[in-house]
């Protein structure tokens, strides 16, 4: 695979980006894409390891390790040094149906489980699957390939983002006609309403739900089943259904002035961002607003990244990112070695703009939220925060405690609220009678993604709780094989 020698001739490249301090003043995508000869000399870096740990996605201590979607990656990093882009599209394409998304979002647990890595920088996997599936659609090979035959079966799946998506790709492909209900506007899901554009472009997404609907699949949207449309309607209309709602409700901060004005949820602030430049190029005002304001997310994950880079965009005066946890090692603990996916302090892209602007790392380690305080007219004015310790208690587990005399003010006249996701939204679940497991996610296993209910599946987040595009196109995947099985008695669907 690759060259033998290559790992010891080239170094790691990675595409680089538009500056900072320039990009904040635009909505598009920031990776300057590497050259094909670059990228050439990037694949022949992989280097026939012999036992490849990057294409087996596991989990281990908790987190991702390797490929979720086991994308056959030294087979096309290899097709890629021999500059054989079209038989490397075709391998991909194989195990995973939309490419272009998962080489822009993805954070690539297949790089950090790189054999390679141990003791050089790994191989750049996602920019070489990024540029495969970019090339086949500038080259124009990616094209509609309707199934040659249909099996006259009906399957509804709801929800639209990257689980529901591969779901429909793959039944569409075993030739049953697929309907995707979609309760907004448009398609995508968190593709579409969640990552903000300039990490991945709307015109991406909707190319390939265009790509989707010649070949045969039927969108639907503003219907929010459960509601616009009654979900037992959908046992009754269609011989198979596939729930893939995501997880969507929001983790609260139940606290002293919650109710006050100017405190969002991140997806609010993400989505109406994102919907306002869709449709008019923010022009509309349709949407919360951070300009020239001081600005405080809560939450230091990726949702609490995208916040950062959205009001950077949107001008706001000042930001800043608490984070309850510290603030993690520069590499590797002992306690997480290789191939483990790294816990280690990252600079993101919005934490990156932020330090353009501001000079420093957004993020504050171990703050902890005590109250909001309003002004005369019912809007948040301040945050008051104190610093926290961790320990472990009696038992052995992770405890806080409050730090005396860490007691802070901080100015914010609007408030993010990026601390993840609960679970899925009820009212489906509930119509359809589906049970739900320890932690309130819809109960199936996995493998199998069947319900209790005869003929229902479940895939992505709504199943395995809010997680990463690649883990929702695996699960998508995996349905639309049970699905298939389950109408057909057999299936020959990977
Ligand atoms: C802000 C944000 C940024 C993220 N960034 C990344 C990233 O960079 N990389 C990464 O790998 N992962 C990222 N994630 C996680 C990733 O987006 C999700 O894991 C993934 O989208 C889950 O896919 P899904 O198809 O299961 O659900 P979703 O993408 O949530 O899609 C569910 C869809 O179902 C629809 N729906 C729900 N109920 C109904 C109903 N009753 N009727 C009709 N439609 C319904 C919803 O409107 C939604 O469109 C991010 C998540 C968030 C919130
Ligand atoms: S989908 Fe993610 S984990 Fe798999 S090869 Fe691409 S970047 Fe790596």
């Amino acid at each position: 695979m690759g060259k033998p020698t290559g790992f010891l001739e080239y170094k790691r490249e990675t595409p680089r980006e538009r500056h900072p301090a320039e990009r904040i003043r635009d909505w598009n995508e920031f990776h300057i894409p590497l050259p094909e000869e670059v990228l050439q000399m990037q694949g022949a870096r992989c280097m026939d390891c012999g036992v490849p740990f990057c294409h087996s996605g596991i989990i281990i201590n908790g987190l991702t390790s390797g490929c979720p979607v086991y994308n056959l990656i030294p087979e096309w990093n290899d097709l890629v040094y021999r500059g054989l882009w079209k038989e490397a599209l075709e391998r991909l394409h194989k195990t995973n149906n939309f490419p272009e998304f998962t080489g822009r979002v993805c954070p690539a647990p297949c790089e950090a489980a790189c054999v390679l890595g141990i003791n050089e920088p790994p191989v750049t996997i996602k920019s070489i699957e990024c540029a495969i599936v970019d090339k086949g659609f500038e080259e124009g090979w990616i094209v509609p390939r309707p199934p040659a035959k249909r099996t006259g079966k009906r399957v509804a799946v709801v929800g639209s983002g990257p689980a529901g998506l591969a779901c429909a790709d793959q039944l569409n492909k075993a030739g049953h006609w697929v309907t995707v209900f979609e309760r907004d506007d448009r398609i995508g899901g968190l593709l579409m309403y969640g990552i903000p554009n300039p990490h991945l472009d709307k015109r991406i997404v909707q190319r390939r739900v265009d790509l989707l609907a010649k070949e045969g699949i039927e969108f639907v949207t503003n219907t929010e089943v459960g509601k616009d449309y009654p979900a037992e309607k959908l046992l009754r209309d269609f011989d198979a259904v596939v729930l893939c709602c995501g997880a969507t409700k929001p983790r609260d901060l139940p606290i002293e002035g919650r109710e006050l004005k100017g405190i969002h949820f991140a997806m609010e602030f993400l989505r109406s961002t994102t919907k306002s430049l869709l449709d008019s190029n923010l022009q509309d005002g349709k949407y919360i607003s951070a300009k020239g304001k001081d600005v405080i997310v809560i939450g230091g994950g990726d949702t609490g990244t995208d916040c950062v880079a959205t009001a950077m965009r949107q001008g706001c005066r000042s930001l800043v990112q608490f984070e309850i946890l510290p603030k993690p090692p520069l590499s590797r603990a002992p306690d997480n070695p290789w191939p483990q996916w790294p816990r280690v302090y990252r600079i993101d892209y919005g934490q990156e703009e932020a330090m353009a602007v501001f000079g420093r790392d957004p993020r504050r380690y171990r703050v902890m939220t005590k109250r909001f305080v309003g002004d005369e007219k019912g809007h948040v004015k301040e945050l008051h925060t104190v610093c926290v310790e961790w320990y472990k208690d009696s038992q052995g587990k992770l405890a806080l405690k409050e730090i005396p005399g860490t007691e802070r003010v901080w100015p914010a006249q609007l408030v993010l609220l990026a601390l993840g996701f609960v679970g899925p939204e009820d009212t489906i679940l509930d119509q359809l009678g589906i049970e739900r497991d320890e932690r309130s996610n819809a109960k199936a296993e996995y493998g199998k993604f069947a319900t209790n209910v005869k003929g229902v599946f479940v895939a992505g987040d709504m199943r395995r709780g809010q997680s990463l595009v690649v883990w929702a196109i695996n699960e998508g995947r995996g349905a639309a094989r049970e699905c298939d099985r389950y109408l057909m008695g057999y299936t020959n669907l990977p």
